[in-house]
């Protein structure tokens, strides 16, 4: 990728009317424009991010018995009706048409799916079932200041699962929950498991995966010993309390941002839309379902928030836009050109900047958007017929000739 040919250009200032890190650093390097509060387009270095992301999660997810589906965003009032979530759930956006019929914009794919998995479920040898898409999510969220973290349109990965009974279900579960660390893992991120209500149907336990970060819009408690983590909001106890599961650490108080969950749903949706499946017994069962949330957009955005500097964001490898920047100062450009051309054919990606720029504005920008390689060009180091290698996140550089570069940079 060129990146004299990338349509969008970096910006020296923070934009005014962005107050987090994220969305100040993503709109700065190119990744993202703001359409309205909440709202953002991706662009060609964002939706490259956001793609790997998802990526992560669609591997994970297939990995654990997951069939991806795309289901539409625009669905009947009817099924919300039915569901009692047309009146209860406030950030639900409603559209009438023209000719006077409601719709609702998918905040959630419940009264969807349910409907569409239990048409081809008849008996218990049908089940358990797991589907998932990952797409465009809408919520008439009130206060959307947080950049990413708190999108009126975001992208979200959905998972249902339906299961004969509360034992599979639970047994699915684990299955999910050790997929989701997995995917922070590769992302570079440790998320604590708390324990939080189940929200507007349910007086279950439901389960979050957060992020300890200071643009969450989360309070937690966590012990300092063991893995307990609560979420402040329902919480029996406060700051400084000996913990409950271990005995031995001590609770403390982080902000955090709450980038999945999963919640038991019962039998609610199956009983609502009255789908069931014969046991058995032959008897009609209503099955249990599981939901499993995960905020690709919103990771995208606390990903910036923990991996930045002053200069700008250091993308973790498994998700940045490219795996290298290549960046030519010398005054020729055939070697770096002729590089550029040998690192594609093995299998890199690369941003080039070739660009007509002074050396200063080409450094800038390259910690600015962060890729985690940077690979320097100059009259120096070709005279030695080298190049310059440096981390992101170092200050220290590396020269390397260039007939060694690739085992380099495999190593
Ligand atoms: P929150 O408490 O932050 O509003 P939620 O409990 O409403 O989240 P869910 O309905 O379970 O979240 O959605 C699943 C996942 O989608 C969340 O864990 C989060 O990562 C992401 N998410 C939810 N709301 C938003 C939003 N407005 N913008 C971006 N991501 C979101
Ligand atoms: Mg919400």
């Amino acid at each position: 990728m060129l990146q004299s040919e990338l349509f969008t250009k970096t910006l020296r200032q923070a934009p005014k009317d962005e107050e987090t890190t994220n969305a100040q650093l993503l709109v700065r390097a190119g990744f993202v424009n703001k359409l309205m509060a909440g709202v953002y387009s991706y662009l060609p270095l964002g939706f490259l991010t956001l793609k790997k992301i998802a990526q992560i999660v669609r591997e994970e997810m297939d990995a654990n018995g997951g069939q991806e589906i795309l289901m539409p965003a625009l669905h009947p009032a009817e099924i919300w009706k039915k569901t009692g979530a047309w009146d209860k759930v406030d950030v639900l956006f409603k559209i009438k048409s023209r000719t006077e019929k409601d719709y609702a914009l998918g905040q959630s794919e419940e009264e969807v799916v349910m409907p569409l998995v239990m048409k081809y479920v008849d008996t218990y040898k049908d089940l358990p079932k797991s589907v998932y898409q990952i797409g465009w999510k809408y919520r008439d969220e009130l206060r959307s200041k947080s950049g990413l973290l708190r999108g009126r349109e975001f992208y979200m990965k959905d998972m249902y699962s339906f299961h004969e009974n509360q034992q599979d279900f639970e047994r699915y579960y684990e299955i999910v929950k050790q997929a989701y660390l997995k995917i922070f893992e590769r992302i570079g991120l440790v998320a604590k498991v708390t324990e939080a209500s189940g929200g507007a149907f349910s007086n279950k336990i439901s389960y979050e995966f957060m992020v300890l970060t200071d643009a969450g819009e989360d309070n937690i408690l966590y012990c300092d010993v063991c893995e307990f983590c609560v979420n402040l909001e329902i919480a029996k106890q406060k700051t400084g309390d000996k913990c409950p599961k271990c005995g031995n650490g001590k609770l403390n108080f982080a902000k955090a941002s709450e980038v999945g969950n999963v919640f038991d749903l019962g039998q609610k949706y199956g009983q609502d839309f009255d789908l069931g499946f014969k046991d058995k017994d032959n008897k009609k069962q209503y099955p249990v379902m599981g939901c499993y949330g995960l905020g690709i957009s919103r990771l995208m955005g606390v990903i910036v928030e923990k991996f930045h500097d002053d200069k700008g964001i250091i993308w973790p490898k498994s998700v940045s836009p490219v795996d290298l920047h290549l960046i030519n100062i010398a005054s020729d450009r055939e070697a770096s050109d002729k590089l550029y051309a040998t690192l594609q054919e093995q299998k890199f990606s690369v941003l080039y900047d070739q660009r007509d720029a002074s050396a200063g504005e080409k450094f800038a920008d390259a910690d600015l958007i962060g890729i985690p390689i940077r690979i320097l060009m100059s009259d120096k180091t070709l005279k030695e017929d080298s190049v310059e290698i440096k981390a992101r996140d170092s200050k220290e550089s590396q020269i390397v000739n260039i007939k060694n570069l690739t085992k380099t940079l495999r190593a």
